[in-house]
């Protein structure tokens, strides 16, 4: 009888190890792959990593300054930088939105005429890691199908706030479509705005690089910071014989 009572107690003992195992592979499991399927969808951001750092060696090596305006085009700042860049005879790069567009078809002509490039920066500027997968993606399509009277499919893209994921990754892949993300910063989205001198000091120490600005309506203190600020990379590109170019002009 006792014997019996401890081969009852050893059983019970051995199923409950199993249990246990089993309880702590499925979690162990679960774990891993959330954890590796995280990783393969956030995987573009080392990629961004990878190919900025390689960008910005490559801009200080041929001394190069690239002038970028997001989330344009705007009828009140984004003529006022178009003005500038002519008196300076100098090319920029627009990453416009494909709403803002639609919106300002006029402008964006204008920025073709003069021979600046325009790249796709989405239709509805969605976050890509926090909207659903399928409507950022979508969202990049209804950018390039927008813009289309400007720019081709395989067009240059700007991710909005700098972030892909794998399906977004992917589906600009699919067109070809090469992605710049920039070196410089210039901070004009900030609470407290730098001092323009601040940031082209930055160019000048960098040897070069490739700025990110935004060139929609916001205040007149914003909208007068993108236009001193452009004005001082430019002197500074003037000092140190940086080339001026928009980053079609740049090696991939
Ligand atoms: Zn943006």
């Amino acid at each position: 009888m006792r014997q019996t009572n401890v081969r009852q107690g050893m059983l019970r003992q051995t199923m409950l190890r199993h249990t246990m195992m089993r309880y702590t592979m499925t979690a162990g499991l679960a774990a891993t792959i959330g954890v590796a399927g995280s990783a393969a969808y956030f995987s573009p951001w080392f990629w961004r990593r990878y190919r900025m750092n390689r960008i910005r060696r490559e801009v200080a090596k041929n001394r190069i300054l690239a002038l970028t305006y997001d989330d344009g085009p705007s009828d009140g700042l984004t003529p006022q930088i178009l003005d500038l860049l002519q008196q300076q005879n100098a090319r920029g790069t627009f990453f416009m939105l494909g709403r803002s567009a639609q919106r300002h078809p006029q402008i964006a002509d204008r920025v073709v005429e003069e021979g600046h490039d325009i790249g796709c920066h989405s239709d509805q500027h969605l976050n890509a890691w926090k909207a659903l997968p399928w409507e950022a993606v979508a969202d990049i399509d209804a950018g390039y199908k927008r813009l289309s009277p400007w720019i081709q499919p395989d067009a240059m893209f700007r991710p909005p706030y700098g972030k892909m994921t794998l399906p977004t990754y992917l589906s600009i892949r699919r067109r070809g479509a090469p992605v710049w993300w920039w070196t410089i910063d210039s901070g004009d989205t900030r609470d407290v705005l730098p001092s323009p001198s601040q940031v082209a000091e930055r160019l000048r120490k960098d040897g070069g690089g490739i700025v990110l600005m935004h060139d929609l309506d916001r205040t007149q203190q914003r909208n007068d910071f993108v236009l001193e600020l452009t004005a001082a990379l430019l002197d500074v590109a003037k000092q140190e014989s940086f080339k001026v170019m928009t980053l079609r002009g740049i090696c991939q």
